[in-house]
This record gives C-alpha cells, structure tokens and sequence, in this order.
C-alpha cells in the first residue's frame, strides 16, 4: 500500500512553507519516464507561506533519491581512505575512539556541534546525550552563526527571545516596515506576500548597502531603499534614535510606563546628529529625517532586523540599537506594530530553545542556574551535581581543536563547518589534528569528507517530528516515505551510543516520546512547550510558546508586560566602538566585502548544490562587483579573478552589476573549497554572543584573466 499524502513543511528555512508531500505510485516509479523523486511536492495553504513555495521548496524532493545520498555508513581505513561499513562495526569504530579519548584526556576533550535545521527533539537528545552519555560541556552548533546577537539582544532588552513575538500575518496592516539587514526576496520569497500593504502605503523601507531583489520592492514609489556604507549600520541606527528624540517623536506615555534606561540612551545618542551620521553612512541627512518620521507617523509600523546587521563584531549592539528605536517609538507589544527579528535556519529558533546551545539547558534555561539545572536533571533522572557547566561557543571550541586541552574528538549534527565557519582554513586545520572525527549527514559534504567515520541519516521526508517556525510557532513534520535500508534516524543513533557507552538514562527513539520528555524539561522554562502535545499539532492548532500547560499559548508576546521582573524593557545605551573589524584605507585600491545569500541555494549549499536544476541555475560562486570599479581594476564581465585579504583567498569569476556599491564586492557563501566566502573571514566575535564577523571585510580583487 503506497502511503498516504503528508501534510508536512520545507525542509529548508524557518519559513517553514507548509507543503504536501505525495508518494509516486510504486507502477509510475518504474515507468521510463518516472520523476526523479520518489514524492510530488504541492504547496499547501498555511498563513505564512498561502501555499507558495520558492525554488528552493519545488525541488527538496530531489535530494532523496539524489545518486549522491549515502546509504552505508563509511569509517577512514588504514590506507587513508573512507570505506562502507555496517552500522555495527561504525558504531564500535566511533565508541572505541570516544572511550579512549575521555580516558585519555577527560570528557571536555570530546565536543558536539548541532544544527539550527535539527527537528527539536534532536536537539533536545543532542543536548541531554552531550551532557549525560559523554558528560561534556563543549556543545555549541551553528546557530551561533546565525541568530546569536539578535538573542542577546532580545533577552538583554525584553527578556525572551523569540524571533518575531507576534504572528507573521500581522505584518499584513502595516503601513510602514523597516527591513534592515535582510532580503527575504530571495531567501523566503512567500514572505513578500505580508509586505504588500506597506508597499501599497509606500512604506516598505529596506537598508541594504545592496539593491538587492527585496531593495527592488520598494521602488516605484512603494517605499524607499537605504544604502549605507557597509559596517555603518549601529551609526545609521543611532542618528534615527537621535532624530526621534530631537524631533519629540518619542512615544512618551510609552517608554514612562514600559521601559527603563531613556536617559542613558538618550545621552548615548547626542553625539550622532544626522549630518555626522551622514559622513559615515553616506546616508543623506535628509533621508535620515524623512525616515525617521515615517517610522514614527503611527499607522502600523514594524521593525525587523536580519543577518545583515547582526551578524558583525557589533551585532549584538546593532540589534540593540534597533529594540531601542522600536522602544522608542512605543511599537513592541501593540497590535499592529513592532519589533522582531527573523530567524534563517529551518529550526533556528527551536534550535537555540532546547539545549544545543553551551549555556543552556532544555526550556532556555541557563545552565549556570541551580533551580534549572535541579529541574532539568529531576526530568532526567540524575544529580544536578553530574552536569557539566557551560561550555565554550562555536568559534572558541573550534579554535580547541586538537591543541592542548582542547577538544580532540568532534561530533557533528547538522552542519557543514569547513563551509560555514569564519576562517575555514583554520577549522580545515583544526579538524586534521583531531583523533577523531564523526559527521553525520546525508550527502558527502565537505566536511563529511573530512571524517573518520560519516553516519548516513534520514532526510526530512522520511521523518516525523517538530520544528519551531520564525515566528515561535511549533509545527509538525512527517513522514511521507519509508527511508531507504542504509539510512538511520539520529535519535536512534544517539540512542545507541549512549547505550553502548553505557549511559543509563533513558534515550527514546520514538520523537512523539522525546517530544513528551522535552515538554517535561521545558516546562516552567522560558520557552515552555509543556502545553504542547502531537496530537492538538496534528489538528492544525496554532501552537506558539510560551505554552504553558493548561493555557491557550502565546501568540503575541508583551501585551501587558515584557518578560524581565519589573515587566519593562530595558532601553540599553551602546556605542561604536574602535572595532576589530579592518575598514579599507582610502586610495589603497581595496573593497568592503559583503557576504550572502542567493535565492537558489540554502545555508552551505551542501543539499542545494545537489539538485539538479539550483545548481545549474547557480553552479559557482561570482564576485558582484560594479561596472566602475570592474573598469578601474581591468576585470572584464566573467573574467577569473582571485579575493584577497589577510585571511585568505578565493577564486571565482566576476559578475558586474550596478546592484553593488562602487566601494563593495558581493560575494555568496554557499560554495566550498576554492569558492567558500568564509576563507575570507576572521575569528574575530562579538564580545556578547560570540556571533563572528561574517558580513564585511576587506578585500583586494586581482584579475587572473586580461581582457
Ligand atoms: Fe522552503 Fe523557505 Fe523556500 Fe519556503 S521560503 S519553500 S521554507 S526555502
């Protein structure tokens, strides 16, 4: 009997696009012209996505029975080289190699990193069999890379984070939106759909020193596109906050009765008037006001912040400085207007709420915390005593890798790090030193490629679980496929190396059970799920936490108080700082680096890259550089050129455009190898969430080819 259809959602990004998965009658699957995939793939109406899909959503079903899927485990032999094994002989191979390395050189010495695609039982297991089965501190996972400062920044100013604390249809009455830092034309294209109203009111505002496709929305007079000098956005925040408060377009029953912390803000900001703002965004001082008013003209105005502005040395206070404005103009906890941030992986915001992160445990809790740490070892089964404390962030337990005291042994869920890592150089080099090195995936990523052992996975078609959306509402994901023979779910993984380390405690394999046993260990947590069960998901309930057992859930974060003890936001005062961040040196002949995203790829390209038609569509890195600057430097429109800067070098041909800054080069990240962007940057983090610096840099473009 074929399976029936399955109400599911994208495997890619926190969209989380509902879509319906149908199985390929066994007759058709056989027929000479059979689909490539063994599922059709339909939209399906759901109130972020309305039943559309990008690109990228249209061919997931590719990948599972793409020629390059791995069906056996494979473990590196004596000759160097990786060889397919059976389960049982790659497991003993990965729990002799984690034995000997605690032995040898404690447990810290083994270290785990998660994914933000992880489904939320994964990442609860991932967490609890870190901290029980290897009894490790050193667990962090990619969502550091991705949604660190905006969470600092949400927990430093409301006290909670989640992504947008109000549903996406909201957005829907808005007469003005601030886009800063993102360009969800390419990578969530159903979510232009919500912008539509402020486009009609001529509201739709994007600051992006590109004029990247969501930059195009507001053209034609449907709203006005910023373009600051890269680096400059924490500036061009803090000259806005200067004007609303010059201009007394503060809401001031507002920030009285919610907020605490005007003053120091408004001191912080008198230095930036907008015309010095002006000399260092090259944002006209005019446009600074006639914004700034626009944002405070009421109507319905939301403010929401991406990777773009985030993800710098600065990130932290760039987010901040965005919640100050939003503060301000009296927006976050009021229908119809706001503040939020929107969350990129599929489960970026699940992922940071269950215990992957190194200073937390299941239900946001702070693994410092003596009541969290009882609770959540009650749930478990263990003295609170036996948990290890916090760890290190990403980037601080990669630099460990095999170095003295560091980590010598690595597990990786859910991620491609020689992809998607600052410095990847170095993280190539890191990895070589370890004693062991166990990756699972699906595909012979390019860190996969590096292991010692690759546990093949099953994919999210053939799964059921959670996932957490951009908006902190729990959907389901289920299973429209029974997985091919090699291939093993990572609770079962999991599950069997704790058993076969000895671990004790109990590790479900069934995710409706993990799920029940996440619920318990969330619950009274700031992310509380203990009022969320499978079977209310599976009739369609709308589930946002926090939700409490026994209450209705949180749709709408902030209505009456923010999450802090006194119930006020905390305005908080930042300042540019003389940032670890190189800036060109005029007359040098150098360019502020921009990375990002493309519409056909997701995250490190190691799924996309693997369908057929995004790879043809997109099958190399280009440098986007402007006609001018391509003039001045003799490279012609497709010629080799190589990016250079102190960190390293990438190769890849040139794409003139007028969409980039005579100043900037574009570059997008989902390459590896002699493309990867990241060769190009740093392992310089913010002080506060430890997010690196992914987004600028400096770069010199030397023409490998003449005209
Ligand atoms: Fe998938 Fe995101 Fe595209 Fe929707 S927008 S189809 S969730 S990749």
């Amino acid at each position: 009997m074929p399976r029936p259809p399955a109400a599911t959602h994208c495997p890619y990004c926190a969209l989380q696009c509902a879509m319906t998965l149908t199985p390929v009658a066994a007759d058709r699957a056989d027929a000479a012209d059979a689909p490539t995939a063994p599922v059709t793939v339909a939209g399906r109406e759901f109130p972020t996505n309305r039943g559309g899909l990008c690109r990228k959503g249209w061919t997931s079903a590719e990948l599972l029975r793409s020629p390059a899927r791995l069906l056996a485990p494979l473990v590196r032999g004596e000759d160097g080289a990786l060889h397919e094994a059976n389960w049982d002989d790659a497991l003993d191979r990965v729990v002799a190699g984690l034995r000997g390395i605690r032995s040898a050189h404690g447990a810290d010495a083994v270290g785990v990193f998660g994914g933000g695609g992880l489904t939320n039982e994964k990442a609860y297991l991932l967490g609890k069999f870190a901290r029980l089965a290897l009894g490790t501190s050193r667990i962090d996972y990619n969502g550091r890379y991705c949604m660190s400062s905006a969470a600092a920044a949400g927990n430093r100013a409301f006290g909670v984070d989640r992504g947008l604390p109000f549903p996406l249809e909201d957005l829907d009455g808005a007469d003005t939106i601030l886009l800063l830092g993102t360009n969800v034309a390419e990578t969530m294209p159903p979510f232009i759909g919500h912008l539509a109203g402020a486009q009609a009111a001529g509201g739709l505002v994007v600051v992006d020193p590109r004029r990247t496709a969501t930059a195009k929305l507001t053209e034609e007079g449907r709203g006005l596109h910023v373009q600051p000098v890269p680096g400059t956005d924490l500036p061009l925040l803090l000259g806005l906050i200067h004007i609303v408060i010059a201009e007394r377009l503060v809401d001031v029953d507002y920030v009285e009765q919610r907020t605490t912390g005007f003053d120091a803000v408004r001191r912080s900001v008198a230095q930036w008037w907008p015309e010095r703002v002006q000399s260092v965004t090259g944002v006209a001082a005019l446009t600074l006001r006639r914004l700034a008013r626009r944002l405070a003209a009421g109507g319905g105005t939301y403010i929401l912040t991406g990777r773009g502005v985030e993800q710098h040395v600065d990130g932290t206070d760039t987010a901040t400085a965005a919640i100050n404005l939003a503060l301000l103009l009296g927006l976050p906890g009021r229908t119809g207007s706001g503040y939020g941030t929107l969350t990129g992986q599929g489960n970026g915001q699940g992922g940071r709420e269950h215990g992957q992160k190194c200073d937390q445990l299941p239900g946001y809790r702070k693994i410092i915390d003596p009541a969290a740490r009882a609770h959540v070892a009650g749930v478990w089964g263990v003295d609170p005593d036996t948990l290890p404390g916090p760890g290190v962030p990403a980037v601080e337990l990669l630099q460990s890798l095999g170095r003295p005291g560091g980590v010598r042994a690595l597990m990786v869920h859910g991620s491609n790090l020689v992809v998607s890592s600052p410095n990847v150089d170095a993280v190539r080099a890191g990895l070589a030193e370890l004693d062991l090195l166990v990756v699972c995936d699906f595909f012979l990523s390019e860190t996969a490629s590096l292991a010692d052992v690759v546990l093949p996975i099953t994919q999210w078609a053939e799964e059921e679980g959670t996932m957490t959306s951009l908006e902190g509402r729990v959907i389901r994901r289920r299973r429209a496929l029974t997985p091919p023979e090699g291939v093993r779910d990572e609770l079962w993984i999991l599950a069997e190396l704790a058993r076969r380390l000895g671990c004790t405690a109990t590790f479900d394999t069934d995710p409706e059970q993990v799920f029940e046993e996440l619920r318990r260990a969330s619950e009274g947590g700031i992310a509380d799920y203990s009022g969320i069960d499978y079977a209310m998901l599976d009739r369609g309930e709308a589930a946002y936490w926090p939700y409490p057992r026994g209450s209705a859930g949180t749709p709408r974060l902030f209505a009456d108080r923010f999450a802090h003890d006194d119930g006020r936001a905390r305005l908080v005062a930042v300042a540019v700082r003389e940032l670890a961040r190189p800036r060109p040196r005029p007359g040098s002949g150098e360019l502020e680096l921009i990375t990002g995203r493309l519409l056909e790829h997701y995250q490190s390209g190691a799924q996309t890259r693997r369908v057929p038609e995004l790879l043809e569509a997109r099958p190399e890195a280009l440098a986007s550089m402007h006609p001018a600057t391509a003039l001045r430097l003799g490279i012609a429109d497709g010629a080799l050129v190589e990016l250079r800067n102190r960190n390293g070098a990438v190769r890849c041909r040139a794409r003139l455009t007028t969409d980039v800054r005579p100043d900037a080069v574009f570059l997008p990240f989902h390459y590896g190898d002699e493309q990867a962007a990241n060769l190009l940057t740093g392992d310089a983090v913010d002080p506060i969430s430890a997010m690196p610096e992914f987004k600028t840099g400096v770069v010199r473009v030397i023409p490998l080819e003449t005209e």
